[in-house]
């Protein structure tokens, strides 16, 4: 199967070939090493990330890591403001209210762009916010929030920025060294493709160490996994098969030229299936310019259903993703992450072609 949801991917030949790994114990040197080997090649897929943020890696999924960065550093003494744009941004909103965390969500429109001069007003009216979280690739359009005069707003203001980029670590630029995030969230099993099962928080070292946790729960609170991490260690049983597969992932990244690579990759195969569906009339829901390279999101027409696409597909060996919330029948999603061959692309572009040229569903 050519995974084309969004996460988890289609593993190259090198990454699945190293999945069944050596029996590893969690508190063993060799995994410690493994684990510092890991934490410095994230810390380097970013230049200007190098000595002032400091990977912390999890087991779970990329929710694992949002609410991780979450639990850790949203106050419970004050409002966290999140910028809402998708399922992703509510799902924020609803960790903060699981944590019994204060938080004002702002829901915005899901089809444009986050409007600064609003959030600037909200900052205005809501003087006690500290806390201001978003996220950068809002996989339910596709839409890859524009953070640069966020950011800016945050740091004149002095408002801490949280960013859920799970969707866009490893293919979109995530400016460290000007945006000034308190803390980004990823996964392994999307851009970066590696396997499901670990994600991480890339944090100001300063703040892990020296700032008091709000982690309302054990399990979740990065600074435990900081202290342990910064000798190699993990205060849990980590899932080790994951380690391992992002590890040789990472090598693969680097080798092909790091997020910059991988973003003009993603670009070109997202630009191909905009074509192809294009030339077959239909249309994006955001314009293609807004969109993330590795997803977007087309208006399903009236003619045919999401099932009878997906169906269709699925027989000739693609999945692709439905719509979420209330965008759920309405559009469908392609992502371009992963091992996709020239001619795998070519199939899906043929098959795609044939699809809509029917009259029916
Ligand atoms: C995929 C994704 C997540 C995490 O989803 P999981 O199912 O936990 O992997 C979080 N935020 C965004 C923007 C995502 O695209």
């Amino acid at each position: 199967m050519i995974l084309l949801n969004p996460g988890p991917v289609t593993l190259s030949a090198r990454v699945r070939a190293a999945l069944p790994g050596p029996d590893l114990c969690h508190r063993e040197a060799e995994f410690a090493q493994l684990t510092r080997d890991l934490a410095d090649k994230l810390e380097s897929v970013y230049a200007q990330t190098a000595s002032d943020y400091a990977a912390v890696l999890l087991s779970g999924s990329g929710t694992a890591a949002v609410e991780a960065m979450i639990s850790t550093f949203a106050p419970s003494d004050a409002p966290t403001l999140v910028l809402c744009n998708g399922v992703y941004g509510e799902r924020i909103v609803d960790m903060l209210t699981a944590q019994r965390k204060p938080v004002i969500p702002a829901r915005l429109p899901w089809e444009a762009a986050i409007d600064v001069t609003q959030v600037e007003r909200l900052l205005a009216e809501n003087p006690a916010v500290t806390h201001v979280a978003l996220v950068h690739h809002e996989t339910t359009s596709g839409r890859l929030n524009q953070i640069e005069a966020i950011a800016a707003l945050c740091q004149e203001k002095g408002r801490h920025l949280l960013l859920d980029a799970v969707s866009s670590f490893g293919a979109e630029h995530i400016d460290f060294a000007h945006w000034r995030p308190l803390a980004v969230a990823g996964t392994a099993n999307k851009c970066l493709h590696g396997i499901p099962g670990l994600s991480f928080v890339l944090a100001q070292r300063q703040a892990l160490e020296n700032q008091p946790t709000q982690a309302t729960t054990l399990y979740l609170d990065l600074q435990r996994y900081y202290q342990a991490q910064k000798s190699g260690w993990s205060p849990f049983t980590q899932a080790i098969p994951a380690f391992i597969a992002l590890n040789v992932a990472l090598d693969e990244f680097r080798e092909a030229g790091g997020w910059l690579a991988r973003q003009a990759l993603f670009r070109q195969r997202s630009e191909a299936v905009r074509q192809t569906l294009h030339a077959c009339g239909i249309q994006t829901l955001i314009p293609a310019t807004d969109s993330a390279s590795m997803l977007t999101t087309y208006c399903l027409p009236a003619t045919h259903t999401y099932r009878a696409l997906h169906d269709d597909l699925k027989a000739a060996g693609y999945i692709i993703y439905a719509g979420q919330g209330h965008y759920s029948n309405q559009v469908f999603r392609i992502a371009t992450m992963g091992q996709i061959s020239a001619s795998e692309l070519q199939t899906l572009q043929t098959r795609l072609t044939r699809f809509f040229s029917r009259n029916e569903s």
